[in-house]
């Protein structure tokens, strides 16, 4: 029998998936949707699951138990070119003896497209990577970010309906990282497909993923709108990795002093026990009576800090208290 396709469905779900290599799981009651044109990032620490739960969508793992639809159609048992994706890998997995055209055409070509209008195809791709210029070259002539491009074009070249990323960026140095998260921010908002983006990185799931699925040891923890997710963690353990710094064990949980709930300017003068440049402006710590507490200055608020000391208040107000889960 032939199996429906809903418009309705979600472009992707999975329901309650299992997958083991060895007697513990590498992916445990996994459930999550993704619809066309949003992009969800799965985030977690390494060896959590994420790669794995990425080759059971992709269709190169089988689960032990759960299902894995797209569109309303179970594809549970559908091998990969069934399912309607492309796949970006960390290592790019570029065919060495292709010349980069022939690379993004590869995928149109098997979807049996006629050379010529894979070729068009691919210089298309390419175009949207910014590198049609250089379609003739071979894959160990260009740098590794351009060979991310070209795997990016690779993977957009037969219009999937959903697009999977095992952590794009991690083999780029961190200047090119910052230029290609914002090039991949564009292509995401350009394309209609659904995108599920795996990384480790904080920072490219908050600026790259509209929803984020926080994963600790095969198990998804935290799941929701990014903003809501990096805002209100549900432990302590999340809110480390989500990158907050002011966690301080009280009884019976931690405090999370977030950025937004320290007022500057106000309240009494806590000694200054470090200064150093961030990213984002100046980093300081304060000798506060929580514990030591850090708050990123921009460069105008650096300017005005000119003693040992800094006037701060804790708004308790946007402060949650925590279970303490980083030691389970
Ligand atoms: P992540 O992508 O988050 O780093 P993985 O999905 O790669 O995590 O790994 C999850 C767990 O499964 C880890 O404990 C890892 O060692 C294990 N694992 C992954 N792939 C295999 C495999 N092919 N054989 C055995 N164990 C594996």
């Amino acid at each position: 029998m032939q199996p429906v396709t809903n418009a309705a469905s979600p472009l992707l779900e999975l329901q309650s998936v299992w997958k083991s290599y060895t007697a513990a799981p590498a992916v445990q009651d996994v459930s999550l949707t993704l619809r066309s044109g949003e992009t969800l990032a799965l985030l977690g620490p390494s060896g959590c699951g994420k790669s794995t739960l990425l080759r059971l969508i992709a269709g190169l793992e089988r689960p032990d138990a759960g299902r894995v639809c797209m569109a309303g159609q179970d594809v549970t048992l559908s091998p990969p070119e069934r399912r309607n994706l492309s796949m970006v890998f960390q290592d790019y997995a570029l065919f060495p003896h292709l010349n980069v055209a022939e690379n993004v055409a590869y995928g149109p070509r098997m979807r049996g497209v006629s050379r010529q209008a894979a070729g068009v195809t691919a210089l298309e791709a390419l175009a949207r990577v910014g590198l049609e210029e250089l379609h003739a070259r071979r894959i160990h002539e260009l740098s590794g970010g351009q060979q991310q491009r070209v795997a990016l074009a690779r993977a957009l070249a037969p219009g999937p309906a959903l697009l999977l990323l095992d952590e794009p960026l991690s083999n780029l140095d961190e200047q090119l990282r910052t230029s290609l998260r914002r090039d991949l921010g564009r292509l995401f908002a350009e394309t209609r497909a659904g995108v599920l983006l795996v990384t480790h990185d904080q920072r490219e799931a908050l600026s790259l993923a509209g929803r984020v699925a926080l994963m600790r040891a095969g198990k998804v923890v935290q799941a929701g709108e990014t903003g809501a997710v990096f805002s209100r963690p549900v432990s302590a353990w999340a809110a480390a990795f989500l990158g907050e710094r002011n966690l301080f064990p009280q009884q019976g949980g931690v405090l999370m002093v977030p950025e937004r709930a320290v007022v500057l300017g106000q309240g009494e003068a806590w000694p200054v026990l470090q200064s150093v440049p961030s990213e984002d402006g100046t980093r300081v710590r304060l000798a506060h009576p929580l514990g030591p507490l850090s708050v990123t200055l921009s460069p105008r608020e650096a300017a005005l800090l000119s003693g040992p000391s800094l006037q701060a208040r804790v708004n308790m107000a946007e402060c949650l208290t925590l279970p303490d889960d980083r030691d389970v």
